[in-house]
């Protein structure tokens, strides 16, 4: 669904390219414009129609009435000391989310939002205390990256982006329609043309969403929060495991392992005396068996609101060596934007 902005036009930001395509034959356009109107938008970055100089003047004049170039409106913008970038973006309805653009020296990734705030309330995770408010159209999941692009265009010693990551703010499968419309503009030719395995989806453990993900067709990265190592302790951290329990979730993702034939990545925290115990070590163990897969450690990142601290840094080697040790691939993530609140779990939508 085309989602209003203010003066009760459509974003074009909405519009899929076949979308454009039926809406420009039902003016009596030639459908090849739809094309050129996508190239405008995602390889040039117009922002307006009136520069769209191969279309013909009555035919912008039609897509001005119809359409509008609404994109976000960012309130903020820190750097951190890492060159990590965190936008607050402020929705029409006067909603808020943050983006994040994160450098290094291989890759330009964008961390992006898909919904203002989360109900799914981890208990680590800054981006469920508010609960949700709304889920984001495809035009402000888009939005967010072109903003992010004219940023960098900028920046001229900057490169393009080279990853997108569905890891903002709120459960990306929770809003499931919106994001498989932006991920497939993203990834198309004619929209952002980011190939499918630089494009990251994340979720808490949506079984019903990852088996219809898994149908896709999508050569896409999934990624899993895994962040418990039983029934138990991620009963503690992630409410939606009632919902889903942890064996469950790991029948689920064999299965999606099969169907796809893509490794998944697991996202475990690690949180002082609570996810690094020699007892999750021997229940990882467990669960990974045979798995094709990596597991991703995440040292905790305060947030005021929780009590956890984060483990030593000789505790978080020994973690991940053990694993290892057991033939599991364990990777430690480098902490970024920690002195802008814009590493994992620290996003909000305030
Ligand atoms: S970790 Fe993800 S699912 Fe959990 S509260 Fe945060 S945004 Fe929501």
């Amino acid at each position: 669904m085309i989602s209003k902005v203010k003066e009760s036009k459509d974003s074009i930001y909405d519009l899929s390219l076949i979308e454009l395509v039926h809406f420009v034959d039902s003016v009596g356009e030639k459908t090849f414009r739809a094309g050129q109107i996508f190239k405008w938008i995602y390889e040039k970055g117009a922002q307006s129609f009136s520069v769209m100089q191969n279309l013909p003047q009555e035919f912008r004049n039609k897509l001005s009435e119809k359409f509008s170039f609404s994109l976000v409106k960012m309130t903020s913008q820190q750097v951190s000391e890492d060159g990590t970038i965190k936008l607050l973006f402020e929705l029409n309805d006067g909603e808020h989310i943050e983006t994040v653009i994160i450098p290094s020296s291989k890759r330009l990734t964008l961390c992006i939002s898909t919904q203002a705030g989360c109900k799914y309330g981890c208990k680590f995770c800054a981006s469920g205390i508010g609960g949700l408010k709304r889920n984001l159209s495809c035009g402000e999941i888009i939005s967010q990256i072109l903003y992010a692009k004219n940023i960098i265009r900028s920046n001229k010693n900057s490169r393009d982006i080279s990853h997108i990551v569905f890891m903002g703010v709120g459960e990306p499968l929770d809003n499931y329609d919106n994001l498989l419309k932006a991920i497939r503009i993203i990834n198309s030719k004619e929209g952002l043309g980011i190939a499918a395995r630089k494009i990251t989806v994340s979720t808490c453990g949506l079984i019903d969403e990852i088996k219809r993900l898994s149908k896709e067709g999508l050569q896409i990265e999934l990624s899993i929060s895994l962040h418990g190592y039983d029934n138990e302790s991620r009963n503690i951290l992630m409410p939606v495991n009632r919902k889903y329990p942890f064996d469950e979730l790991m029948e689920a993702c064999r299965d999606y392992i099969k169907e796809t034939n893509r490794q998944i990545t697991f996202e475990y925290i690690l949180i002082k005396d609570v996810t690094c115990s020699e007892k999750a070590i021997k229940s990882l163990k467990k669960a990974f068996k045979g798995l094709i897969c990596k597991i991703n450690l995440i040292p905790y990142n305060q947030v005021v609101e929780f009590q956890y601290a984060k483990p030593s840094k000789q505790e978080i080697q020994d973690f991940k060596k053990r694993l290892n040790d057991f033939g599991i691939l364990a990777t430690l993530r480098a902490l970024r934007g920690g002195d802008i609140s814009g590493a994992c779990g620290q996003l909000r939508h305030k």
